[in-house]
């Protein structure tokens, strides 16, 4: 199989079946913007061009392909239904710079889906403009630091974050200005209380948590650990990432959250990976209100206006160009409406029964639980460490065997604190056939590595890839093609 479509070239091939002519000459063009040489592009035919990329989309993993139990990202079923709605003319044709009075049917969705998404968190008001999770959570202690700055608290320079937390938590703290500080986790995945305790006081401007937390355990002490913060006139910030386990359960301001991101590319109907796309909508309690990012979007006798920054003096400005990721926004508010309040509850319980089901199917198995006393939430951590000891094969060899089995590897070696971690997200849209196939290939896997711990080692056998360097890939990718160097 040739791997570059530049490899199939052929000079003077070319695919013009859907190129309208006369609709466009190039002299149209001002001359001084007009390329001296021309690009280097394939010359393939049509039917090639299809090959090469189908081909190609053929040798992903993907969620529409293959069991994905990612944890933490919820790689779950994206109804067609939602994307194809969000493509309406209506919708997608609309240009970004037109005004409000022109764009009334989009913006009543949106405000929608700020009312449902209000309602799902339990905080006072919510902003559509974050693009991403990570961003959400630069939003939101953006607008925690806009709170204390306004308040001429000064003194408030530090964050806490627990040691189970994302990467992207303590990152945004430093993004924001702020220093971070650790808080260590119990053996029975709780926040170390006593720590935190002795953690909090003048110099804290807030606590950055994920509950349930990447540990897959659902946080009990959150009603002291946030009495323990806003006393020390802290605020919490709420990684809701996990969303999927509560899902019309509880919700983040009830367990006393100041402000929250939702993903709503992992919770709310959006296919993710690979970086984006996505969107982070942020929620806020009372208080930090006035420092929303602009535009919002408000209603005022049946009427959806674009708040900006005349409006809202205090906002931290502006996050992205336009009203965010209007698409990914759409996929949402369609998905969400559908679902409505009953369906959104049974979310949370198929991912939290799904994530439970493996959970002790594993361990019935011989797999060890890094949080055996507990409960799982929509997932759960098994710790490989007695495999290694026993015979070598480590997470990453699991990892790689279980692609050859058709299966996605779960997420492995996060979070750091679990020796030869998997942590497992089933989510709420795999058959009960899929979890028992998965549970099925982890213990051949296991009954491998002691009979044939090479063939695991080595894996995997049945991908167009091996092992790849890891490190080389993240530090040194080079996916640009060059015409001098094929
Ligand atoms: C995915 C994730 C994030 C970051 O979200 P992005 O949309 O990838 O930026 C933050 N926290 C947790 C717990 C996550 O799983």
């Amino acid at each position: 199989m040739t791997e570059l479509i530049f490899e199939q070239s052929t000079a003077g091939r070319i695919n013009n079946a859907q190129y309208q002519s006369g609709t466009f000459s190039i002299d149209d063009l001002p001359q001084a913007l007009l390329r001296k040489t021309s690009p280097a592009l394939p010359e393939v035919s049509e039917m090639q061009a299809v090959r090469h990329y189908t081909r190609l989309s053929q040798l992903n993993f993907a969620i529409d392909t293959h069991f994905y139990p990612l944890g933490s990202c919820t790689m779950k079923h994206n109804p067609r239904i939602c994307n194809e709605a969000a493509m309406y003319d209506g919708f997608s044709g609309r240009h970004p710079l037109s005004p409000a009075s022109t764009g009334q049917g989009v913006l009543s969705c949106l405000y929608d889906l700020q009312e449902i998404l209000k309602d799902i968190s339990g905080m006072s008001e919510v902003s559509l403009a974050p693009m991403a999770g990570a961003q959400g959570e630069f939003t939101g202690i953006a607008m925690i630091r806009a709170y204390h700055e306004a308040r001429a608290d000064d003194a408030r320079q530090e964050i806490l974050v627990p040691d189970a937390a994302h990467g992207t938590n303590p990152a945004t703290a430093v993004m924001c200005g702020y220093t971070v500080k650790e808080i260590p986790t119990l053996d029975n995945g709780d926040v170390d209380i006593d720590a935190l305790r002795a953690a909090v006081g003048p110099q804290t401007a807030g606590l950055m948590l994920t509950n349930p937390s990447t540990l897959g355990v659902f946080e009990r002490q959150i009603t002291e650990i946030a009495a323990l913060v806003h006393e020390a006139g802290g605020l919490l910030y709420y990684d809701g990432a996990n969303m999927n386990a509560i899902l019309g359960k509880v919700k983040p301001g009830e367990m006393g959250f100041d402000v929250i991101h939702l993903n709503l590319h992992k919770t709310f109907s959006t296919p993710h990976g690979g970086g984006g796309p996505g969107a982070g909508p942020v929620g806020v309690s009372k208080r930090l209100v006035p420092f929303l990012p602009v535009p919002r979007i408000a209603e005022s006798s049946g009427e959806y206006v674009l708040l900006d920054k005349n409006d809202c003096p205090q906002s931290i400005g502006r996050l992205s160009c336009f009203m965010g990721n209007t698409g990914i926004l759409l996929r949402a508010w369609i998905y969400a409406r559908m679902l409505g309040r009953e369906g959104m509850k049974r979310v949370a319980d198929y991912a939290t029964l799904n994530a439970n089901y493996m959970k002790v199917k594993l361990e019935q198995g011989g797999f060890d639980m890094a949080y055996k006393s507990r409960r799982a939430t929509h997932e759960f951590i098994l710790t490989l460490k007695k495999e290694k000891t026993e015979t070598g094969v480590t997470a990453m060899d699991f990892a790689k065997r279980l692609l050859d089995k058709g299966y996605h590897a779960p997420t492995t070696y996060f979070p750091l604190l679990v020796p030869e971690c998997f942590l497992i997200e089933p989510t709420e849209s795999e058959s009960l056939e899929e979890l028992d196939g998965f549970i099925a290939a982890m213990e051949e896997i296991r009954r491998e590595s002691v009979e044939q711990t090479e063939l695991v080692k080595s894996a995997p056998h049945s991908l167009p890839v091996r092992r790849l360097d890891d490190v080389r890939a993240a530090r040194k990718l080079d996916v640009v093609w060059q015409e001098d160097a094929v």
